[in-house]
């Protein structure tokens, strides 16, 4: 399956459908992926990401 990336909160998906966000709105034009372990830290909060998780850095 090719990787997909949330539009709306920029979680790295192999699906169409995005399980956080519960939409289709996910695309494969992304760019970057970044492993966020701690929500807290400094590229996380510079992302506006609020949980745990494998993120697009540009979608
Ligand atoms: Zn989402």
């Amino acid at each position: 399956m090719v990787k997909r990336a949330c539009k709306d909160c920029k979680r790295v998906v192999e699906s169409t459908t995005c399980p956080v966000c519960k939409t289709n709105n996910t695309t494969t034009n992304f760019q970057g992926v970044v492993v966020i372990f701690d929500h807290r830290s400094e590229v996380a909060q510079k992302l506006g990401i609020t949980a745990p998780g494998k993120y697009a850095i540009r979608v």
